[in-house]
This record gives structure tokens, C-alpha cells and sequence, in this order.
């Protein structure tokens, strides 16, 4: 047996390092709070690939006198607790004094910091663990450090490294978290020479969120305030119809703190509950400022996660404050036609809940109404760019068949009366379209009732997914390229996937530092209107953060025919609808949509009979 000795100290940190940083936005996360603490101003990050090159944070906010640099990098060295009840109460971002200590046990680290009202200040260099001399320097007042190399002395850790694209995708996330919550301090954010973020002071939480997303975003939110004792809560929610595809537009804080929290995660969705498609999520920013003795935030050493004394509050709290929101909101009456409503549940909101139910069924009515009124062939006869001649079905169907794939696919489609399959639709007599929505058909056994968005997104995708397997997904240039607004944040996002863009087909250049222009798409799909796409791609990526991987494809192709299928809502053609259901047979049919939506309900006549009572 080895003798039980205690460990180096550089030893030590390097393990302390394990656990609070885990890659370079984790150095990100804990200098700019730092900076925070310490009140500044305006905070600069500038990175380099991603951050494993080169991380500095720079801050205009109270310095750290020469004599203390050694001290602010030692292990559990902090001015921030005094004592221990400071633990319990606290109200800084950091407190655990380990941070610096880490961060430079795993890089090269220099700090350089001038107090300002001070005219001279110093500079340390730390490198394996070893802290330099302290040295003058002269430079404003405020902080600089410089983390170069991460982890180049724990080569496991490095090797876990992703593509620079993906670390600064992290790092752009993290930052973006934390200006949320601090609109009066200034942010930038540089990589690789290029500026992603760019922050200017705020006065609201409304005006840093729309600097953020953009004022389209921001704009509509509906704002939430209330005031129950100690407990504060502000929030900026949207409406029901601009939820989104995924829960990336989620942001929580508590003191100020971004954190994850599955009570008030729950009690947003249910907040929503019936008012939103299944498939969709609320864009909420909710700010809860409490007495710093109620939750604890020394659960985790990243500080993401906290513990309520009372969760069951806070959840109560969210949930009936926007409920009150939305009751005292008038909504234009549209809903999706899949928000089914939920019956009410009996949680103590028994008069919310009903009043909910009510505005539901209105909503549910007037969709109804509304669709029921025919607009007709508007999106089929508008085509957006380079018209083509049309033969006979509309745009969207183009009656080519080479873009048929399947064993009919050098010949015209036959008569539909004799493209009957064992369940497929039989046409003796005509498909009906009812709210502009569903197609009824019958069918050899009974009938079927079909979705048509669902159907025509599930055979766009097997179309763009086949010609790409078959290496030729052709694709069409735009007359004129169809311009789109983005905020730094999505720049950045589509940058990193340029090339998987090109791959199907899309070429996309800057325009500007917030504008690309979408110069080709792929020629089953030039009508999809670019922005559309473009939106509903990056939120899809949102949830998977790593650019490179094998799904972005997967995700390109699925949101190009999401965006370029008929609506709910349009009116189609009698030839239209037939193409389409043609179409039907000719892909390899599973029964759902790229999201796993079902494209078609049937019933047979044995059913029928029995529902009939005729057996
Ligand atoms: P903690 O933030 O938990 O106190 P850190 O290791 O992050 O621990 O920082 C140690 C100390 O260094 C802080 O308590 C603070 O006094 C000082 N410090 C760190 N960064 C800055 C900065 N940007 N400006 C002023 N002081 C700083
Ligand atoms: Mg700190």
C-alpha cells in the first residue's frame, strides 16, 4: 500500500479545475461575472478559435491593487464572503474564490489590472500553477485577463474539445445569458476579428432582450410584473401564436442569476397549456429577484441550478401571474388548428382555467371561421422568384417528372383511377377538401382523412432526401437574391453552417453585419420564402449547439419542406390536390411527417357499420 500524503496544491487546483471548468465558456462564464462583481460597465470578450487559443475578458469596473493579484489566483482566496452568514445571503456572482485559481492551473494566464483611482497598477503571469512577479503596468482603469492555451496541460480535457465553432457557439450562449439579466452593463464580443455581439447599454430588460433577438422579438412581448412581499417577478412572454419550435427562447434568472429550474420551466409550459400546439414553446425571459435566504445557490459548482425553500411558491407564482396576463389580454383570435385544448385543470386556478377554456373555444371558432373563407390560389399563382411556366398543377406541385421519384418516375402519372393501392386512395370520386386543411378520401376498405401540410412536408423531405442520396439535388439561382435580417447571434450560427448549406444547395454571402442573401435553393423548393426558413432552421439547431453534426443536413432538408408545403389554411386546386395524393404513393410511406405527425387518419367501412349500429 502507498502512504496517504496530501496532495500538491498544484495538484489540487488542477482538480478543482475539473469542476468548475469544463470548457472555454465555462472561463467565459466566471471572468465576466467577475467583472460584474466588480462593477463594470462595459465587458469586451475577445476569443480566439473558440476560445482554446485565447480567452480575454476585459472591464472598465474597480481593478485589483498590485500586492493583491497573487492572492485574487490563490485557491478559496475571495473578498467576496466575510463570514460565514455572508454564505447564506449571498448576493455576488461569485463567492467560492476558486475560479482564477482554476482557470489558471489549467492555461496560461495573465492578469493586468489598474484600480482607477490609482495611476500605476500590475500585471501577474501564472503558468503551470507557478504565479510570476508582480509587474507594473500602466493601462486604464479596470481588468484584463488573458487565457491562453485552456487546458493545454490536461491533454484528456483537451482532446474533449469541440470544433472551435461549437466552443464559441457555448461561449456566445453564455454570455448572452448573463447580459440579459445586466441591461446596464455593456457587452462585446469578438472572434476571430469579427464582432458577433455587440451590446450597448440598456435602460429595460425589454430593450437588452430586443438587442439581443431583435426588435421583432422583443416587440410583442407581453410583460409580467408582480410584487408579493419579498418576492418580485418580471417577465416578458409571448403571445400565444409566436411560440416557438423549440424551448431555446426560454431564459431564467433568479437575483440576476441565469439558471435552469424544472419548476419553473413546468409551470411556463403549463401556463400555455391549450393555447399552444404540442409541438411548440412558450419565448419567455422570467426575472424572480427573492430574499437571498430562500433559495440556495450553492447547490452545483457552476451556479446553474438553485433550490427553492418553497417551490411550490415560485411554480404558483408563474404560472398565475401569466395566466392573469392572459386573461386581461385580448388575442386576435387565431389558433393552431392542432391546439386541442386540454380540459381544465383543478389546481386552484379553477376561475383561470375556465376563463382560459372559454377563450380557447372562441379562438378554436373563429380559426375555424376564418379558414372556412377561400383566398383563392394566392400562394400558387404569386410565385416569389424566377417564374416558371406552369403546367396544369400549381407551382408547388411541379407536374415534372423527374422530380417523381419511385418506380413510376419516367412517366407521366397515370389516371389516377388506377393508382389504386390495398390502402391508398381510390379516386372514383373526388378528394374533398374541408377548412382548407384536411383532404377526405375515399379508399378501397373505408376512407382516409389527410393532412395536407403533413403530407406534402412528408414528401418534399423524402424527394430532397432521395435526389441528395442519388447526388443530385439541382439546385435553382434566384433572379434576385431574397435578402434576410438576422440578429449577431444567428450570423453567427449560419456561418457555421455555411457549408452544410451549400451542400444542399443553398448559397448564402454577408450583406452586411446583420443581412445574408440567399442566392440559390434547391430547385424542388425555390419558392420557400428564405427568412421563414432560415428562422425555423437555427431554432432547430439551437437545441443541438454542435454545427458539424451529422443532423444538420437531417435539419436543412426537414425545415426547406416544413416551409415550402401548403399550409393549413390554403385552398388547393382539384389537380392540385390530385398531384399531391399521387405523389403520396410514390414516396415510401410511413405514416408520419418528418416531425413524427401523423399524415393520415383512416376509417374502414366495417367501422363505419359498426359505429352506424348497421351490423
Ligand atoms: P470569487 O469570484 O468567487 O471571489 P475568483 O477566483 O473568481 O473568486 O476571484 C477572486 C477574487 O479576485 C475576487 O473575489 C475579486 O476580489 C478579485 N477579482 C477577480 N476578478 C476581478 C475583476 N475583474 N475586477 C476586480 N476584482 C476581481
Ligand atoms: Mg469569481
Amino acid at each position: 500500500m502507498a502512504q496517504i500524503k496530501i496532495l500538491p496544491i498544484h495538484l489540487v487546483n488542477k482538480i478543482a479545475a475539473g469542476e468548475c471548468i469544463e470548457r472555454p465558456s465555462s472561463v467565459v462564464k466566471e471572468l465576466i461575472e467577475n467583472a460584474i462583481d466588480a462593477g463594470a460597465g462595459k465587458i469586451d470578450v475577445t476569443i480566439e478559435q473558440g476560445g482554446s487559443k485565447l480567452i480575454r475578458v476585459v472591464d472598465d469596473a474597480a481593478g485589483i491593487e498590485p500586492d493583491e493579484l497573487p492572492v485574487a489566483v490563490a485557491p478559496h482566496a475571495t473578498s467576496k464572503l466575510l463570514d460565514e452568514n455572508d454564505l447564506y445571503t449571498i448576493s455576488t456572482m461569485g463567492f467560492r474564490g476558486e475560479a482564477l485559481a482554476s482557470i489558471a492551473a489549467v492555461s496560461m494566464t495573465r492578469i493586468s489590472s489598474v484600480r482607477p483611482e490609482a495611476r500605476a497598477g500590475g500585471s501577474i503571469e501564472v503558468i503551470d500553477g507557478q504565479c510570476s512577479a508582480v509587474r507594473p503596468y500602466a493601462g486604464a482603469g479596470g481588468t484584463i485577463v488573458e487565457v491562453q492555451n485552456l487546458f493545454y496541460n490536461t491533454p484528456a480535457r483537451r482532446k474533449f474539445l469541440k470544433t472551435p465553432a461549437t466552443e464559441f457557439g457555448h461561449i456566445q450562449e453564455q454570455i448572452i445569458r448573463t447580459a440579459l439579466a445586466c441591461p446596464r452593463i455593456a457587452f462585446h464580443l469578438q472572434h476571430n476579428g469579427r464582432t458577433v455581439l455587440e451590446l450597448p447599454t440598456a435602460e429595460t430588460l425589454r430593450d437588452r432582450i430586443g438587442d439581443v433577438f431583435g426588435p421583432e422579438l422583443a416587440g410583442p412581448l407581453m410583460q409580467v410584473f408582480v410584487q408579493d412581499g419579498t418576492l418580485g417577478l418580471e417577465a416578458y412572454v409571448c403571445r400565444p401564436e409566436d411560440a416557438k419550435p423549440s424551448a431555446r427562447w426560454q431564459y431564467l434568472f433568479v437575483n440576476r442569476r441565469p439558471v435552469r429550474d424544472r419548476y419553473i420551466s413546468h409551470a411556463l409550459r403549463e401556463a400555455y397549456r391549450g393555447l399552444i400546439a404540442a409541438d411548440r414553446q412558450p419565448i419567455a425571459f422570467v426575472y424572480l429577484d427573492m430574499d437571498p435566504t430562500l433559495v440556495d445557490v450553492n447547490v452545483h459548482p457552476t451556479k446553474s441550478e438553485v433550490r427553492f425553500v418553497d417551490p411550490g411558491q415560485i411554480h404558483s407564482l408563474v404560472l398565475g401571474s401569466i395566466r392573469d396576463r392572459f386573461l386581461s389580454t385580448d388575442f386576435p383570435a387565431r389558433l393552431m388548428p392542432d391546439a386541442v385544448p386540454e380540459p381544465a385543470s383543478p389546481s386552484g386556478h379553477g376561475r383561470d382555467a375556465a376563463g382560459l377554456k372559454q377563450s380557447v373555444t372562441n379562438a378554436l371558432a373563429d380559426f375555424l371561421r376564418n379558414t372556412g373563407s377561400a383566398q383563392p390560389n394566392f400562394k400558387f399563382d404569386a410565385p416569389r422568384s424566377a417564374p416558371k411556366p406552369t403546367s396544369g398543377a400549381g407551382q408547388r406541385f411541379p407536374n415534372d417528372p423527374a422530380v417523381v421519384t419511385g418506380p413510376r418516375q419516367a412517366t407521366e402519372p397515370e389516371p389516377v383511377e388506377q393508382a389504386q393501392t390495398d390502402m391508398g386512395p381510390s379516386l372514383s370520386s373526388p378528394a374533398l377538401q374541408i377548412h382548407n386543411t384536411y383532404l377526405v378520401v375515399e379508399t378501397s376498405e373505408g376512407f382516409m382523412i389527410i393532412d395536407q401540410h403533413a403530407l406534402h412536408e412528408r414528401v418534399l423531405y423524402q424527394q430532397l432526401c432521395d435526389r441528395l442520396k442519388a447526388g443530385s439535388l439541382p439546385r435553382q439561382r434566384l433572379l434576385v437574391p431574397q435578402v434576410v435580417h438576422l440578429t449577431g447571434q444567428q450570423m453567427a450560427q449560419l456561418d457555421a453552417i455555411k457549408s452544410k448549406l451549400n451542400d444542399v444547395g443553398i448559397e448564402v454571402e454577408l450583406f452586411g453585419p446583420r443581412s445574408i442573401g440567399v442566392h440559390s435553393l434547391p430547385a424542388l423548393v425555390d419558392q420557400v420564402d428564405a427568412g421563414e426558413f432560415i428562422e425555423d432552421l437555427l431554432g432547430r439547431l439551437e437545441e443541438q449547439i454542435e454545427p458539424e453534426a451529422e443532423q444538420t443536413v437531417e435539419h436543412i432538408l426537414q425545415s426547406l419542406a416544413c416551409k415550402a408545403a401548403v399550409k393549413a389554411g390554403d385552398p388547393l386546386k382539384p389537380e392540385e390536390i390530385r398531384t399531391l395524393l399521387d405523389y403520396r404513393e410514390q414516396i415510401d410511406l410511413t405514416s408520419s411527417c418528418p416531425h413524427g405527425r401523423p399524415t393520415a387518419l383512416r376509417m374502414t367501412l366495417a367501422e363505419l357499420q359498426k359505429r352506424f349500429k348497421r351490423t
